[in-house]
Formats: C-alpha cells, structure tokens, sequence
C-alpha cells in the first residue's frame, strides 16, 4: 500500500462558481445537487475525498464524462467526487503503452496514440470517460481485433473505499484485477489506467446502406449471416427506425481490404442509398459527438444476443419509430477466456440498443414508455445485457450467477461496507 498525505481537493458546494458546470451530465433529465463537489487533481486528492465523505457519512459517487444513462455519478445531497481534472495521458510509442488518468475522456486517449498511428479500443463518442467505459468492458471498432478497452488494461492505480492507494495487475492483487475488468466500479476509484496500445494505422471505411421497407427482414437475414463470417477488422453495424432499415460496417484498416465486403452488402436488396467513406480513425472517433451531445434528454434500453434468431428479426423491425441498433461482437472479445475477466458476456454475438432523445418534460413519460415496451418486445431473445447500458433493470442481467457470485465475494473484500455503490451496484455477500 502506497500511504498520502491529507491533501484536500478543491470543495464546490451550491453558488460556488463551475457548481452548476461539475454536476451536470450528459442526460439532462439528471438534475441533482451534490452537497459537496470535490475537483479531485491528483490520486492524493482522492484519498482525501474519501476519507472525508466516510467521515462525515456522505453518499459518494464517482464522476469521469458523465455517460451514464442514468446519471449514477451524481448523488443528491452526497459527494461528487469529480474526477475530471484528472483528464492526463501520457503515451509511450516504443513499448506501445498509454498512462490514462481516471477522469480521461476517450478523445484524450485516441488523440494521443494516434500521434504515433497507435489506439486502442475505446468507444465511439468521444466525450464519454475513459473511466465508466473501460470498467464496465468497453466496447469500439477495435473490440473484434483486440478485445474490450478491459482487454487492453495492463494495470489499474485505485483508491480504495479506505481511502488507501494499490495496484491492480496480473501479477498483483490479481483478483481485484480480475473484478476490475467488466465489473463495473465496484470496487474502488481508479486513478490510473495502464492501456496496452497497437499499430493500427490512421484509415478506416464506414460503409452504410440504406434499403427500402419491405425488403427488411430479407436484408437483416442476410446481414446476419454475412456477419457471421467477416474478417476482425469489420464491425457490422445495423440500424432500424420506423420504416428504415439500414445495414453496413466500420472498418479499421486498409481501405482497399475493407472495400472487398461492400458487393455482399449492396446484394443484400435494392438499395435506396449508399453511403461509403474513408475517414481517419480520429473523424471515426468523433463523428458522432454532435448527434450524441449533452443538453437532451435520453432514455435507452439494450439487450446482448447471443444469435438472432429470424423472431428477434421481426421483433426488431416492429419499431415504433425509434432509433435501434446492432453491432456485432465476436472475434477477440470471445477470444478472451470466460473466466479471466469479470465481463459477463463473451459469447454475445450482437448488442442491441434502442435510444431516444427529446427536449420537452411532458414528453417523458411517453417517450420512456415506447422505449420500454419495443424492448420488451425483444428481450425473449436476449441473453443478457451489457452492463454500462443496465438502466434500471437488474445487475444479473449483466453478469452469470457464477460470476455475480465471485463478484460478490470480490466486494466484500475490498468495499464491505458498500462504500462505492452509485454505481451498478454488486452488493457485498
Ligand atoms: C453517447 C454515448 C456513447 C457511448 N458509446 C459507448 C461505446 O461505444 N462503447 C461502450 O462500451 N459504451 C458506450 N457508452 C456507454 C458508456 O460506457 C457508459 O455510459 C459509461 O458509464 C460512461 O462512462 P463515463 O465515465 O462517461 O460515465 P460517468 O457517469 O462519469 O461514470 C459512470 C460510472 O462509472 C464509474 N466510474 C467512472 N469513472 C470511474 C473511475 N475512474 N473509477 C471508478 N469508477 C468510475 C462510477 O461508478 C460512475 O457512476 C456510451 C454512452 C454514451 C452516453
């Protein structure tokens, strides 16, 4: 253990100047106020933090981009402890590593190893934290070819709900490594990432393609399967709302490799609208940062498959005129042995998430309630879900009970007092 000295973070509480700035995040139906706002700067600081919210009885919660959905890094009337000026990354070309500080956003990490044509997997909006993402597993374009961002941790600095700062890695406290990767942040505040970084160049192709209505259930079958067989550079990638039906794939790599899957695709119907481009992985990992920005407010539900059976198909193209996609996984994330990591759900073949945003209050309910019930229509089908989309439902739709139970154990040890659990909580045993 690594002892710090008392070395309080800068305190925000009401009226103070960049307040109101700390607790907002990026669902705007989240509106709490946090009794206290530490800006922690450094991993002392943090220490600080939560020897000071335990000794005054504060609900802490742990704030990176502020992405979850249900605004879980915000505590009313508790302690915020707000990670995001801690937003570092140093990156070492030679040994292909990245040092990430906790409060990182995603931007920070691509635009520091692609400095040198390097990433790593991370997601594909770059406001969303580092720290949120690679926790619960981490899913992006370079999953399939390298595993989850969790796959590329090679070790994690924590502080833990005492207060006290360890190391996380294979080869030390190995099994609080092992709930690190995919469970969610259970068991302490990480500080620092260590990401293993890889030579992936600068190109990418997206090719999307948009087919008429009646031709929709054809098209998904055959997107399926083509899936089923695509090289690891490409993600499939579909896209159902209302009446549209939209299929295709991010590609990671040389343009003229990826190139060779658009004639399956495009004889997959009668194509209304193409749409394939080349872009640099940095535009890839950004492009949707304005569509995805904060001052909406969004409900989602998501499901994992595990396959898709021709039912779940129609289920998916029974839309009520909502956003609704797909992604598939595979590859290297299935790679990676069950038990090595505590993300529970390798297997998964595609991940589904309907999404949606509006700006008026009134239109709540309604907008949660067609959310809710398109789900519902497909979760017969589904074998779980992916822990960083949970919103409101049940934390052993994230995990097996084999593993929620290892889980359980793993908190006991190192938070038994449940410190940490604005979050998707594990409870300890
Ligand atoms: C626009 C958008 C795009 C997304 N795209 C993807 C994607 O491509 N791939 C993917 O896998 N997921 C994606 N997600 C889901 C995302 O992984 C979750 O929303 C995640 O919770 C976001 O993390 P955050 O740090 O931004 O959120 P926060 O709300 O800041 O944190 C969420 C929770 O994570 C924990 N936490 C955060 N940082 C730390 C830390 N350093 N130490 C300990 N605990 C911590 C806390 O428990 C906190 O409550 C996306 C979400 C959004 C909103």
């Amino acid at each position: 253990m690594i002892t710090t000295e008392i070395q309080l973070p800068v305190m925000l509480q009401a009226g103070d100047p960049g307040y109101d700035e700390a607790r907002t995040v990026w669902n705007a139906m989240i509106e709490r106020r946090p009794a206290v706002i530490a800006r922690c700067a450094s991993t002392a600081e943090v220490a600080a933090a939560v020897r000071y919210g335990r000794s005054r009885s504060l609900e802490i919660g742990v704030r990176c981009g502020g992405h979850n959905i249900a605004g879980l890094a915000v505590p009313d009337g508790g302690l915020m402890i707000d990670l995001t000026p801690m937003g570092a990354v140093r990156v070492d070309p030679v040994r292909r590593l990245a040092w990430v500080q906790g409060g990182a956003l995603l931007g920070e990490l691509d635009r520091a190893a692609q400095e040198h044509g390097l990433a790593t997997t991370a997601g594909n909006v770059s406001h969303t934290g580092v720290g949120g993402l690679t926790l619960g597993g981490g899913m992006g374009w370079l999953a399939r070819r390298y595993g989850l961002a969790c796959d590329n941790v090679v070790s994690y600095e924590v502080v833990t709900a005492d207060g006290e700062v360890v190391r996380a890695a294979a080869d030390e406290n190995p099994e609080l490594f092992w709930g690190l990767r995919g469970g969610g942040g259970n068991f302490g505040i990480v500080t620092s990432f260590e990401f293993r970084l890889h030579a992936v160049g600068t190109s990418t192709v997206v090719a999307d393609f948009a087919f008429s209505a009646d031709e929709g259930f054809a098209v998904l079958a055959g997107w399926r399967e083509l899936s089923a067989t695509a090289p690891r550079e490409a993600t499939f990638t579909a896209y159902v709302a209302g009446d549209v039906v939209r299929v295709g794939f991010v590609w990671v790599g040389d343009p003229v490799a990826g190139a060779s899957l658009l004639p399956a695709l495009r004889g997959l119907g009668s194509v209304v609208e193409e749409d394939v481009r080349e872009m640099s992985y940095l535009t890839l990992q950004t492009r949707d940062d304005n569509v995805q920005g904060h001052r909406y407010r969004r409900y989602w539900k998501g499901h994992y498959f595990t396959s898709l059976p021709d039912e779940a198909l129609r289920a998916l193209l029974r839309n009520p005129g909502i956003g609704a996609s797909l992604q598939s996984y595979g590859g290297a994330i299935a790679d990676v042995p069950d038990a090595d990591a505590a993300f529970g759900h390798r297997d998964t073949a595609f991940e589904f998430v309907t999404a949606t945003r509006w700006e008026d209050p009134a239109d709540d309910a309604e907008r949660i309630a067609t959310v809710r019930a398109y789900a519902a229509g497909l979760e017969p089908y589904a074998s779980g879900a992916y822990v960083n989309t949970l919103n409101g439902e049940p934390v052993r739709r994230a995990f097996p009970a084999a593993k929620l139970a290892r889980l359980r154990a793993l908190k006991t040890v190192w938070d038994p007092a449940n410190v940490f659990h604005l979050n998707q909580n594990i409870s300890p045993s």
